[in-house]
């Protein structure tokens, strides 16, 4: 394995996308764009975001031992279909937990395009971003956006407890502050005013589409 994946960040535990400590990665690239992406800086490619897939597993790898499970999100996983296969599979080979991944694409869409890709996921949560139909769920951020369960482990483990409890996690890099996890839209306003006025440069590097 010596795929190239274009990646934007990782970060463990993760407690707010998924069930239990997850190792939460986001990768970089989406050409779906849409309309109120709060995350518009996972959009384009530059150098700076290609990686290895194998250095990257051997980054987390000590994170993964330890995982209740991986989430995978961006941009747009399913643009890079060979290296998100080749990472799902290094995922897999360390990790006994369950495997949720966001996707801009419809689940019909998915379904047709990447089979294979989808026999090895247990969440999915499928469909652009609209915000008109913005929600206030856990695991989604617009009504249209589809949770699909696809294995019993995630049967066991993805309870309404878990599909809508209402958690956001905080890094502190610097003068950067990055959050993850889903906000109601008046609260991200909030965040970033406060974080502006301490001369923070805040974002939300990940709403779950
Ligand atoms: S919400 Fe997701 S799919 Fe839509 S533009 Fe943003 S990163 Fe791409």
């Amino acid at each position: 394995m010596n795929k190239k994946i274009c990646l934007n960040r990782c970060h463990f535990p993760v407690t707010s996308l998924g069930y239990g400590n997850r190792v939460g990665i986001w990768l970089q690239g989406c050409s779906i764009k849409c309309d109120g992406c709060i995350v518009p800086e996972t959009w384009d490619i530059e150098p700076k975001h290609v990686v290895s897939v194998e250095a990257l597993l051997a980054a987390i790898k000590p994170w993964l031992q330890c995982a209740d499970g991986v989430t995978i999100s961006g941009g747009e996983p399913f643009e890079q279909p060979a290296p998100l296969m080749s990472l799902i599979e290094g995922v897999r080979s360390v990790c006994p937990g369950d495997l949720l991944v966001y996707s801009g694409f419809t689940w019909s869409q998915l379904r047709r395009r990447f089979g294979p890709i989808i026999a090895n996921i247990d969440v999915l949560v499928a469909g652009p971003y609209i915000a008109r139909l913005r929600t206030e769920g856990c695991l989604f951020g617009s009504s249209n956006q589809e949770i699909r369960i696809l294995s019993p482990l995630a049967e066991r483990r993805y309870t309404a407890e878990v599909l809508w409890a209402r958690s956001v996690n905080v890094a502190i890099d610097g003068t950067s502050v990055r959050l993850a996890g889903v906000l109601p839209g008046k609260a991200l306003v909030t965040i970033q005013q406060t974080l502006r006025t301490a001369g923070f440069t805040g974002s939300l590097t990940h709403d779950p589409l």
